[in-house]
Formats: structure tokens, C-alpha cells, sequence
């Protein structure tokens, strides 16, 4: 089982529960609905995650290649049914993620309203830095939050701007999944995203977090 590092430790995610369209402007540069009143949620599998300092390999035969950055959380003990005002203490950890999609195959799976597993869940298609803790009082909604591309700016915005807190998220999904220590949380991409060819350079940063730097093959 792949691990991540978070404060030094390797830790394995039993799962990683991802946030869709949970910021409006990323939503209507997809030409999505409107935002509904919960999440939208999906899972990425262990076998998908990848480590900042690996290089990223995609085939090209699987079609476009989108890059998302993400504010990501880890979950510090087991849990059910989680009050939002709670996660706080919950949280072990944070850190910056990419979730990559194919973005091809993705929307095919939404114009036949299938699910879009395929394209969330690749190999490599969950990539994350090293996660570092902060005390409970750290404020996850005033991160700035940016993604460039070989040095051009692609996403650029605040994390104050999802539509869904952590606390949000983590309660709605622990009423119906029990949460287990070391789940991570990828909470949604700003505006930005966009395709990723052979040979490029990825830097991801949010604030204070360790930044995340990938490069990509597409061969
Ligand atoms: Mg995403």
C-alpha cells in the first residue's frame, strides 16, 4: 500500500474522499449546474496516490489531462458522525494535492450520467506533498492557493472561496462512512485548470503548506 508523509511518518490513507465543484467559479468555467446544497462526492483509490518528488506518468492514449490543486486534510483518529464544529480537533494534518483528471473521459461519464471512476482514478491521479500539523486554531479558509506551469500562472485564488468548509464536508461524509486515521480530504480546485503535455513542470503552493513540484510524462 502506497503511504504519504505527514510530520516525518509515513502514513497509509485507508481512502481519499475527494470534493467536486466546490468553488463557483471552477464550476461555471466547467459549465456546470449551479451548486447544490451538499457536496458533491468521490473516492480515489490507495493505488491511485503519487509523492510531490515522483514524476507523474500518464499515457497520452488515455486522452486529456487535467491539473487541480487542492487544499488536502488528514483525519488524526477513527470518527462517525462528526459535528462540523468539531473537525477541528479531528484534523492531524494538511497539506497541498493535486487531483488530476482525465478530463476526456470525464466528460463522456457525465454526458451518459456514468460514474466518473475511470477518470478520477488512474494511477497517480492523487498526488500530494507532505503534510505538516498547526494548532487547532489555524484558520484553513485564508490560504492562498496557486498552481503554475512550467512558471505561467494557472490557478491563483483563496481558499475562503469554497463553498464547503472542512467542517461542511467532514460532517456530511461521516454520518454515512465511518472515518479511519490517515484518510485524507482533497476539498475542491478554484478556476484554472487545464491541460498537462510531456515534459511539463508542475508547482503547487497554499500558504505556509510544503510546496508540491511534479513533473509529467505523457508518452
Ligand atoms: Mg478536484
Amino acid at each position: 500500500m502506497k503511504s504519504v508523509i505527514a510530520d516525518g511518518t509515513k502514513i497509509v490513507p485507508a481512502k481519499i474522499i475527494c470534493v467536486g465543484r466546490n468553488y463557483l467559479d471552477h464550476i461555471r468555467e466547467m459549465g456546470g449546474p449551479a451548486p447544490e446544497s451538499k457536496p458533491t462526492i468521490f473516492l480515489k483509490p490507495n493505488s491511485s496516490l503519487s509523492v510531490g518528488t515522483e514524476r507523474i506518468i500518464v499515457p497520452s492514449e488515455f486522452g486529456t489531462l487535467h491539473h487541480e490543486v487542492e487544499l488536502c486534510f488528514m483525519i488524526a483518529d477513527r470518527c462517525k458522525s462528526v459535528s462540523a464544529v468539531d473537525v477541528s480537533e479531528l484534523i492531524s494534518c494538511w497539506g497541498v494535492g493535486l487531483d488530476l483528471t482525465l478530463r476526456d473521459i470525464q466528460d463522456t461519464a457525465k454526458k451518459s450520467s456514468g460514474p466518473w471512476t475511470i477518470s478520477k482514478c488512474f494511477d497517480s491521479a492523487a498526488v500530494f506533498g507532505e503534510f505538516i500539523s498547526f494548532p487547532s486554531d489555524f484558520d484553513p479558509l485564508s490560504l492562498d492557493i496557486r498552481l503554475s506551469v512550467n512558471g505561467e500562472l494557472r490557478q491563483s485564488a483563496n481558499t475562503g472561496q469554497m463553498i464547503f468548509t472542512p467542517g461542511d464536508i467532514v460532517e456530511y461524509v461521516s454520518k454515512f462512512m465511518t472515518l479511519e486515521p490517515g484518510d485524507i480530504f482533497m476539498t475542491g480546485t478554484p478556476k484554472g485548470v487545464g491541460a498537462l503535455r510531456h515534459g511539463d513542470f508542475i508547482e503547487a503552493e497554499i500558504s505556509d503548506l510544503p510546496k508540491l513540484s511534479v513533473s509529467v510524462d505523457r508518452q
